[in-house]
């Protein structure tokens, strides 16, 4: 072919007209159309990386959840149940095509429980079977913009650095908000003087939780004009909100004895379970406790988690896949020791919780006293086995231990 005649083979331009006309095999092609070719590539490639990304999220059914909890959460069949329906709906909702006017609202989860009975555990577990970014925050550092304390914006930064500050990801993660109680309405006359850390708190929760765009400092501190911001959109984030509601048995009893004397009566009075009145909780029962009904509107899934009696510690201690004995045995394995904690011994252990009121989070420090002599004395030595039993146990846990145990808890 004469070089006169060389010309782009797809829009046809000669030579003369283009910038670089580049040589393939047969046909040759201009600068321009690399240039289109290259915009059209990265754009089907970033179209196709969105799809996967929210296809890319992983699918597991209610039930799945559910299973997937029972592995690393003992006993709260309700919650669990409760839970991976949530989940499970709120991820569906990110991946319905919208056809008609039916939006799926978010289905963001109110857990009511005693501390250490698994509020965190359950966020962490379900986070990890979904591999999204989580963040844990704690209620009672916020305030509200313009007060010592953190803004409620500052949730979304933790979000941020769980995701490797990826954004796209941080949006679709979960936000755990421990102590959500500790932001309850102070009394129930709504503010005559300023309510810094409760009502005004929950009110700059309200879009968070619905759904909104959020200028995220993605180093955390003060918003301040010279700092950078990061969009983030709170759509798709399910929040979570844990608290232990100090006190709203009383309250659930008072409207539980209202029913039972009114006509209305749908539990009667000796069917009521008294040891575990959270059973019976509804929304109102949080509003009378000081939040707001705003806030409790985008909080539409409220469950609770039972008190951990005997059995249920017994069973944490041994059952869950990453269980503290487990966990234990693999320590002393490394130095190829073989650890073995009699029955009778970890009866002891439970015991000792239940009667200094440790809880489940007390488990764990029980069991650091008991082993840390033999963690500190065996690696090294000839010995290969520890057997730990109830006279062992109950050496270790001196008194004096017991009680720096509770008064440390
Ligand atoms: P909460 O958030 O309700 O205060 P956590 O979830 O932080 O309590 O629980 C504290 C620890 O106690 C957990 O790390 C876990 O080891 C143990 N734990 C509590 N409840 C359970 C449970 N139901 N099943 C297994 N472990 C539990």
């Amino acid at each position: 072919m004469a070089k006169e005649q060389l010309h782009c083979s797809f829009c046809g331009r000669p030579k003369a007209e283009t910038n670089i006309l580049i040589a393939g095999i047969d046909s040759h092609i201009c600068d321009r159309c690399v240039e289109q070719a290259t915009s059209i590539v990265s754009e089907e490639a970033r179209a196709a990386s969105k799809q996967k990304s929210i296809s890319g999220l992983k699918q597991y059914k209610p039930q799945e959840i559910k299973n997937f909890l029972d592995e690393y959460v003992i006993g709260q069949d309700q919650t669990k149940k409760v839970l991976a329906v949530a989940v499970y709906n709120h991820y569906k909702r990110l991946q319905q095509v919208s056809k008609d006017d039916v939006e799926i609202q978010k289905s963001n989860i109110i857990m009511v429980g005693q501390t250490g009975t698994g509020k965190t555990l359950m966020a962490k577990t379900i986070a990890k079977l979904l591999d999204v970014p989580l963040a844990i925050v704690d209620a009672t550092v916020l305030t509200e913009a313009g007060y010592v304390g953190e803004d409620v914006e500052s949730m979304l930064t933790r979000l941020l650095q769980a995701a490797d500050y990826n954004v796209e990801k941080a949006e679709k993660g979960i936000v755990f908000i421990d102590e959500i109680d500790k932001i309850a309405r102070k009394s129930d006359n709504p503010s005559i003087t300023r309510d810094v850390s409760g009502e005004g708190v929950q009110q700059a929760l309200l879009k968070l939780l619905e759904g909104t765009v959020v200028n995220v400092p993605p180093k955390g501190g003060r918003k301040h004009p010279d700092q950078k911001f990061v969009e983030v959109n709170t759509e798709n984030i399910l929040f979570i909100a844990g608290g232990a509601f100090d006190g709203i048995d009383r309250i659930i009893s008072k409207r539980l004895n209202m029913q039972a004397v009114g006509y209305s009566a749908s539990i009667s009075d000796h069917q009521i379970d008294k040891g575990n009145l959270l059973k019976y909780i509804i929304p109102k029962d949080l509003k009378d406790f000081g939040m707001i009904p705003e806030v409790l509107g985008r909080l539409p899934v409220l469950t609770h988690l039972d008190p951990l009696d005997k059995e249920t510690l017994r069973s944490i201690l041994t059952e869950p896949k990453n269980a503290l004995v487990k966990q234990y045995q693999r320590l002393f394995e490394l130095d190829d020791i073989t650890l073995v904690i009699k029955e009778e011994a970890l009866d002891y252990i439970v015991e000792k919780a239940i009667e200094y009121k440790l809880g489940a989070r007390g488990l764990r420090s029980l069991c650091e006293v008991v082993l840390t002599d033999a963690m500190f004395e065996m690696p090294g030595s000839d010995e290969q086995l520890l057997e730990v039993n109830k006279e062992y146990a109950s050496r270790k846990l001196s008194k004096t231990l017991l009680k720096e145990l509770k008064a440390a808890s």
